[in-house]
């Protein structure tokens, strides 16, 4: 996707404080943090959103899900984390490329604010 912020991201295009990477995905800081640590995981193929998950993305999916504790570890949320993941217009999703958002360093209280 040509105008998308977050395939820029991962192409290098537009800077972005890294975390993690390998050549399915990447792990990033957040520019607004909603926690001390606040990390954005997105897989490198552009697909806008949970929903744009299709039968073929499955592995790519499981990935990103089984990584969440190695980016934890490297992050020291040994105490826990929170995993956000947004989607569509009542999610708030603003972003239309696929992340999950990685919370930590802080009690993540229920409702978030
Ligand atoms: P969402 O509301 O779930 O779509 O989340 C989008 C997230 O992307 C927000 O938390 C933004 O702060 C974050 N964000 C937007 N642009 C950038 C960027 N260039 N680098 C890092 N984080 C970004
Ligand atoms: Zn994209």
């Amino acid at each position: 996707m040509d105008n998308c912020i977050f395939c820029k991201i991962a192409k290098g295009e537009i800077p972005s404080n890294k975390v993690y990477e390998d050549d399915d995905l990447l792990v990033f800081h957040d520019l607004e943090p909603q926690a001390p640590v606040h990390v954005l995981m997105i897989p490198k193929k552009h697909i806008p959103s949970l929903n744009g998950l299709m039968e073929e993305d499955q592995a790519l999916a499981g990935k990103l899900l089984v990584k969440v504790k190695e980016v934890a570890e490297l992050l020291g949320l040994e105490n826990g984390y929170r995993l956000v993941v947004n989607c569509g217009e009542d999610g708030l999703q603003t972003v239309l490329h696929l992340h999950l958002h990685i919370l930590g360093k802080r009690k993540m209280t229920w409702p978030p604010g």
